[in-house]
């Protein structure tokens, strides 16, 4: 059969379930290789398997984050699942050690699955005041002795940011694996796998693909044998990501700088903008000096930024005024500022914290801003108008 031999610059969506072997020898051959779970394979056999417009998106995001191996996965929580479940073991099982300011999704997945179905061994560890205090979580990790302990660089919805350097260094002292869900700082603000992460994670669908258009996720390392394992049940559980989000990722992976430091730039002016605010009673955003972990995240991410997502919550006399006045401005701005459950869109978006944490978070006029790449001033003036009105 004559091949196309278009001059395309880009690798092409490959939609084939199944690849040519041409004949026994071949597909003895690749069979035989396939055992040894490589990314790049030489010869494709199926797209559960590997994919090579997959494997085309991965080498950008082991470029963007500077690692030896990137896995894609359908989503972030696939990338979660994978990651945690390449330590599960029938015999001598550690326990497992997760920071309580994780993504909820994650929390549930822990609860139900790891804890109700597989019957894991959960322990959790808790900030004190919105802060990580490493002296107790050293002493957590030697008494626990933990396979890994699990954390996100920058939490949701009160932006701690952990100092990973430290932690890292704290659990390796232990022989404690750190697996780090980087989806808040993204790879422009950190790279944790440089400070002695054994693995990254990122729900794809937030900073990387940025358009609040596909469902992915990303596991990244540097360790060959964990790639290998992850390769593997990637490939049992069918986790693979489909090759045309992969494609669409790659693509919009082209601007993901440009998109996210200007994201970073604009949540920035706007935190500092709303502290000037009267009816607006907290803010956290870890680029104000009031910040718990303003000074660790300054370290950390070097002045570059502070990512891109503010919470606030608004004053009021009691919780009933608090509540009126984040309702008013949630429909005040909603032609220009949706409320959309994700984060890392172009345009900024919001959730109102206590209908997705209930009674969690004690202040009831919290709001969560994922602040976009939209013009600042634009962005600004909405929210005065909304402000003002309140
Ligand atoms: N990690 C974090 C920090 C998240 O915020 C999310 C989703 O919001 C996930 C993981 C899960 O990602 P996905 O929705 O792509 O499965």
């Amino acid at each position: 059969m004559k091949k196309n031999n278009v001059n395309s610059s880009r690798m092409p969506v490959y939609r084939d379930s199944g690849f040519e072997l041409y004949n026994a020898e071949t597909t003895a051959d690749t069979f035989k290789k396939e055992a040894e779970h490589e990314r790049e394979p030489e010869n494709y056999i199926y797209s559960r398997y590997r994919n090579p417009t997959v494997v085309s998106a991965e080498n950008e995001i082991i470029k963007i984050e500077g690692c030896n191996w990137a896995l894609l996965t359908q989503s972030g929580m696939s990338a979660i699942d994978t990651a945690l479940s390449i330590f599960q073991f029938s015999k001598n099982q550690k326990p497992w050690l997760f920071f309580t300011e994780i993504y909820g999704g994650t929390i549930s997945f822990i609860e139900s699955v790891l804890k109700v179905r597989r019957g894991l061994d959960i322990n959790y560890f808790e900030p004190d005041n919105n802060k990580y205090n490493l002296g107790k979580f050293e002493k957590v990790i030697s008494d626990l002795r933990p396979e890994f302990v699990y954390i996100e660089s920058i939490s949701n919805p009160m932006l701690i940011v952990a100092d990973l350097k430290e932690i890292s260094a704290i659990a390796k002292k232990h022989d404690t694996k750190v697996i780090i869900d980087n989806t808040f700082a993204t790879p422009w603000l950190y790279k944790p796998l440089n400070e002695g992460a054994d693995i990254v994670i990122h729900s794809a669908t937030k900073y990387l693909s940025g358009h609040g258009n596909l469902t992915a996720g990303v596991i990244c390392g540097n360790d060959m044998q964990i790639m290998h394992s992850a390769i593997e049940y990637r490939k049992f559980v069918g986790h693979m990501l489909s090759p045309d989000d992969a494609y669409r990722l790659q693509t919009q992976m082209q601007s993901f700088e440009l998109r996210f430091s200007r994201q970073c730039e604009n949540a920035l002016k706007l935190a500092l903008h709303l502290g000037n605010v009267s009816v607006i009673d907290k803010i956290w955003y870890p680029g104000l000096t009031s910040h718990p972990t303003h000074i660790i995240a300054e370290k950390q991410f070097g002045g570059k930024g502070y990512g891109a997502m503010i919470t606030f919550d608004f004053d009021g006399k009691d919780l009933t005024e608090k509540r009126r006045r984040r309702d008013s401005f949630i429909q005040s701005v909603s032609g220009k500022i949706k409320l959309i459950p994700t984060l890392g869109d172009p345009s900024t978006i919001l959730m109102p914290v206590e209908a997705v944490w209930g009674a969690k978070y004690p202040e009831p006029g919290m709001i969560r801003l994922s602040v976009g790449f939209e013009d600042y001033n634009e962005l600004e003036e909405t929210i005065d108008m909304a402000l003002k009105a309140l």
